[in-house]
C-alpha cells in the first residue's frame, strides 16, 4: 500500500518497464500500477526482496511471470 502523502519520487520513465512474451511481443507496464495490484507475491533472494508479478501480454494474452523490485512503489 503506497503512502499517498509522500511526494512523487519517480519519473514515469523509471516506472515503465518492458516484458517480452514467449511470442516475442513486448508489453510495457507501469511499476506503480502493477506493484500495487494484488496479483503478485513477494519472493526473497540474496538480501533483496523481489515481487513476482503475473502479467499478461497485451497482444496474445500469454501469461508472463516477471520479477520486479517493487520496494519503492508499495
Ligand atoms: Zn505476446
Amino acid at each position: 500500500m503506497a503512502d499517498m502523502n509522500q511526494p512523487q519520487q519517480h519519473t514515469e520513465a523509471e516506472r515503465i518497464f518492458g516484458v517480452t512474451c514467449r511470442n516475442g511481443h513486448v508489453s510495457y507496464f507501469d511499476k506503480q500500477r502493477v506493484c500495487s495490484s494484488n496479483n503478485r507475491k513477494v519472493v526473497r533472494g540474496d538480501g533483496t526482496e523481489l515481487d513476482e508479478l503475473y502479467l499478461t501480454c497485451s497482444q496474445c494474452d500469454d501469461a508472463m511471470i516477471v520479477h520486479v523490485n517493487c520496494e519503492a512503489y508499495r
